[in-house]
């Protein structure tokens, strides 16, 4: 199976299911003939698990093949990673002639693809996504690294150049991991198609025995509702900030507590539960306490952190770099599939805080 993603300033392929990772070596020959080095880089738990099989691919390619293995989860996505990785790719002589993988969850492909975005002012990259939620952070671009000011804000758009998804990485993913992605499979379908959210609703009822039917679809349908949005809107000047939903209070939250004690989708869930309550204030006609017990059936938490108060929240929001003006401005839905932009003020967004957590 490929999808195929276009957006105004690269189109590429992404190949989905199982063995799709043993096509990689014939698609490095083919196409990228005048490569030389493969780097990859990857994180200390996917490495252990997956790296031994991705090395011994890459290498039938013909080309040279290195390593680089940075910390797992946000602790990649620092500047000090950042720099640590392009000294080793200078170090073991990298050049525009050379290749990062990224092989890992949206953390790896994040900093990695920053590297190939900056090293050398841009080198090819090719995203190896291990995880659930690497459906929406491997396709479309954003690369980053963090900033103690705030998630993400250092980083480019820069697109891969195609993206391996293949299955059965999953299938070691710890749950808490599946729970986190599948929040942003969650979101895909509430902003933009009401038959996916109805069929998500009936056929998943645990995460732990999801087939790989199931992937497939879910997988699918998600990447094909971003890559829609992307090929629209490369830069988010406009419709990218849809893929927002359920993002404006979930930083907030996986912020406040500290990166690692909430993975990124189980603050996004809250986000969405929340940006659900504030649509039904605004007229979303939306069984909202259908979708409380089937999150919560799922393992997800509602609520938001007891030692959150409202007030910090609403500060950390409006530090948040999507924040124009003073006014914070949330996806909202009027339909399932139908997103919009809306300015809330304090008070709305304080008084909807406290009737819903
Ligand atoms: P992650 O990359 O931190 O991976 C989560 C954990 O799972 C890590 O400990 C990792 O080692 C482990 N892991 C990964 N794959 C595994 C596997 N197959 N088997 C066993 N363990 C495995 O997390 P993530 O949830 O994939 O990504 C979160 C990051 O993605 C955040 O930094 C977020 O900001 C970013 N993100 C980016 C975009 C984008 O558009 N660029 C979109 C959404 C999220
Ligand atoms: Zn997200």
């Amino acid at each position: 199976e490929s999808i195929d993603i276009k957006t105004p300033s690269k189109e590429y392929p992404v190949f989905l299911g199982q063995h799709v990772i043993e096509q990689l070596p014939l698609f490095l020959e083919k196409n990228y003939s005048d490569i030389t080095k493969l780097l990859i880089i990857s994180d200390e738990k996917v490495a252990s698990i997956h790296l031994h099989k991705v090395k011994e691919l890459a290498a039938k390619s013909g080309k040279q093949v290195l390593e680089y293995i940075v910390p797992e989860g946000e602790h990649a996505k620092t500047f000090d990673v950042f720099y640590q990785c392009q000294s080793f790719a200078l170090a073991n002589g990298l050049n525009r002639k050379s290749m990062i993988l990224a092989l890992g969850g949206g953390a790896v492909g994040d900093v990695a693809g920053f590297v190939a975005a900056t090293f050398m002012r841009g080198i090819p990259f090719i995203q190896l996504p291990t995880t659930l939620l690497a459906h929406d952070s491997a396709v479309g671009g954003k690369v980053a690294i963090n900033h103690p000011e705030g998630k993400n804000m250092i980083g480019a758009f820069y697109q891969p150049e195609a993206v391996f998804y293949e299955l059965s990485f999953l299938h070691t993913l710890p749950i808490k991991e599946l729970r986190s992605g599948f929040a942003e499979v969650i979101k895909h379908a509430l902003i933009q198609d009401p038959e996916f959210y109805k069929w998500l609703l009936t056929e998943i009822q645990d995460l732990a025995a999801i087939t790989d039917e199931q992937y497939l679809y879910m997988i699918k349908r998600g990447i094909a509702i971003k890559a829609s949005i992307v090929k629209e809107d490369e830069k988010e000047n406009g419709v990218r900030a849809y893929l927002n939903f359920g993002h404006t209070l979930g930083h907030a939250v996986e912020g406040l507590m500290g990166y690692g004690n909430f993975t990124h989708g189980e603050a996004v869930l809250i986000g969405c539960v929340y940006a659900l309550k504030l649509s039904q204030y605004k007229g979303l006609s939306f069984d909202l306490v259908e979708f409380m017990e089937w999150v919560q059936s799922l393992g997800y938490s509602t609520n938001i952190p007891k030692q959150l108060d409202h007030t910090s929240l609403i500060q950390k929001m409006k530090k948040d770099k999507k924040t124009i003006s003073d006014t914070i401005t949330f996806v909202l839905l009027n339909e399932v599939g139908f997103p919009e932009l809306a300015e809330i003020n304090d008070e709305i967004i304080l008084k909807q805080l406290e009737e819903i957590f």
